[in-house]
């Protein structure tokens, strides 16, 4: 396996060496490796026909499905890349991005063929609409058409340095920008075990079934798909996210793994047959993309009773950079518990100052990492690529934090975020969390608004929980019990629900927004 010149050849291997085994499972259908291997080679072959270049861009719109990772590996045989386009965004917007990748074929999902048509004006480089079970489609049918060409390699030579996969960033702080990763970025977390101890949760192991429940077009759903092609194992596909076909999925197959980010730990937790299913067989979950209230975390302990790995990573560096083990996870609180644990093998986090500068350990400053995980590039975006990643390959993360004197890592929150009042930083997560302690807060967020006498002051909106009732005065006095007053909120808004992008991130721009009209935000 070493000697790998793309992940296309770990997918090979899989298919020779054990080629009855399931890749992927959605409903009834499996793919084996083999199957995947060969059907593969047909749309290479399919994308190759239709003049599809090495380094081009394919893009696929619609809700997980297998297909989607055959039609991934296939592109990835011929050095195409596969962009998958969020099919939560609005017509405009994916238009954005399929414009702005530049993709010639597009694989449409069931339900998607109407935004795609109303799009495609505004994309004039699409010329190939190709529907995956999809019958209301446009275009032409998948399977008919992959069918159609051979089941040979593609005689195309891919390698570490070529391009391997584009997806977009969750635009939480701004548009989406386009992250493109290459073949090595995909196999370093494998290759990199050389360079240090791999984890006891990373090791594969042999009848390992994972649950794809969070959307391929985010790292954290595609990275989990390619995570089992590499490994050799099984991922059972949900078409999107769904707390009750997920416990039943639990019950009903031997699933091992599932990631899953804070917001769809909530929504599992607060079904109402959490308490009735075993999950015994169930060994790990991983979580991460957004901070998780430390109240959640217990109870997620507690109720699902398995081990937890929480991530650290972004679209930029293919995903996980760094992880906390399980034995961090401790109910009755560890110090531990509040990081985002230590830099997974093959990488490097450092703490900067805005010049660039490292600084010492318990210093908060950007997280800034570096590891052949990094992308290559913002994909026709060198502005944006030259201010995040420096000549000496260090990725600037525009996440605030600090390490320890033992090397853990602390978030504290985006720079962005950060609200200076009074000269004094506060970090929205590290408020939020104090809030969320609070028995009749459902959800909150904590933003900062103009203020004469401050610069910024602390503003909480929060999500009351159904049939209470909570005061200002009352969630202001609670805040004070936990953390320093120049930290607490001044006022509060009480509100619905949360904007929150589809990857359960709050929106905090949007929160602020109403706020600083007509003004300038130091950072913004
Ligand atoms: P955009 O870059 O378009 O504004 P985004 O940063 O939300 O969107 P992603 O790449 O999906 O896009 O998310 C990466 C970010 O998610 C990180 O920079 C960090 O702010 C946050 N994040 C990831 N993991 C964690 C974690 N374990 N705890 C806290 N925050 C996390
Ligand atoms: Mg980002």
């Amino acid at each position: 396996l070493a000697e790998a010149g793309s992940f296309c050849d770990i997918v090979r291997e899989h298919a020779q060496e054990r080629g009855d085994t399931p890749a992927f499972t959605y409903g009834e259908e499996t793919i084996t490796f083999a199957e995947l291997d060969e059907n593969s080679n047909r749309v290479a072959n399919a994308l190759a026909a239709f003049g599809v270049k090495k380094g081009e861009r394919v893009a696929f719109l619609g809700k997980n499905h297998p297909l989607y990772f055959e039609a991934l590996l296939g592109a990835a045989k011929i050095g195409a890349v596969m962009t998958p386009v969020n099919w939560r965004l609005a017509a405009p917007e994916v238009a954005y991005i399929l414009d702005n990748c530049c993709a010639r074929v597009v694989f449409v999902g069931e339900g998607f063929a109407d935004v795609l048509a109303r799009v495609r004006g505004q994309a004039p480089d699409v010329e190939q609409v190709i529907g995956i079970d999809a019958p209301d489609h446009a275009g032409t049918d998948y399977r008919i058409w992959r069918d159609g060409f051979p089941a040979r390699p593609p005689a195309t030579r891919v390698g570490l340095e070529d391009d391997a996969l584009q997806l977009y960033t969750s635009g939480t702080t701004g548009r989406p920008k386009g992250a493109v990763m290459t073949h090595g970025s995909i196999l370093s977390s494998r290759d990199a075990v050389g360079q240090g101890e791999m984890r006891s949760w990373q090791e594969p192991v042999e009848g390992d079934v994972t649950l794809l429940a969070m959307p391929c077009f985010h790292i954290s759903g595609t990275g989990t798909g390619i995570g089992t092609m590499v490994a050799g194992s099984n991922s059972i596909v949900l078409p999107e996210y769904d707390p009750t076909k997920a416990l039943e999925l639990i019950e009903n197959y031997n699933i091992s793994k599932i990631f899953l980010v804070p917001a769809a730990i909530q929504i599992l937790l607060n079904h109402p047959r959490v308490k009735e299913v075993d999950f015994s067989r169930l060994k790990y979950v991983t979580y991460g993309a957004s901070p998780i209230p430390l109240e959640l975390m217990r109870e997620a302990m507690e109720v699902l009773g398995c081990g937890f790995v929480q991530m650290y990573g972004m679209t930029e560096t293919s995903g996980t950079i760094v992880a906390l083990d399980p034995e961090h996870h401790v109910p009755e609180g560890s110090p531990r518990m509040r990081s985002v644990g230590t830099p997974l093998p093959g990488v490097e986090v450092k703490i900067i100052d805005e010049e660039g500068n490292t600084l010492p350990a318990s210093t908060v400053g950007e997280i800034a990492t570096r590891s052949s995980k990094n992308m290559s590039r913002y994909w026709n975006n060198p502005e944006a690529t030259a201010e995040t990643i420096d000549e000496d390959g260090w990725l600037r993360t525009g996440d605030a934090g600090y390490l320890d004197e033992d090397g853990y890592l602390y978030i504290h929150d985006r720079v962005k975020d950060m609200i200076i009042s009074g000269g004094e930083n506060v970090y929205p997560a590290e408020v939020e969390n104090a809030l969320y302690a609070h028995p009749k807060v459902a959800d909150v967020a904590v933003i900062g608004i103009p203020s004469e006498k401050w610069g910024e002051e602390v503003k909480a909106c929060v999500v009351v929980k159904a049939g209470e009732e909570l005061t200002e005065s009352e969630l202001i006095q609670h805040a004070r019990e936990h953390i320093a007053g120049y930290k607490c909120p001044k006022s509060v808004d009480f509100i619905e629900a949360l904007p929150r992008n589809p990857s359960g991130k709050i929106l905090r721009r949007e929160l602020r927004a109403p706020y600083w009209e007509g003004k300038d935000r130091a950072v913004n």
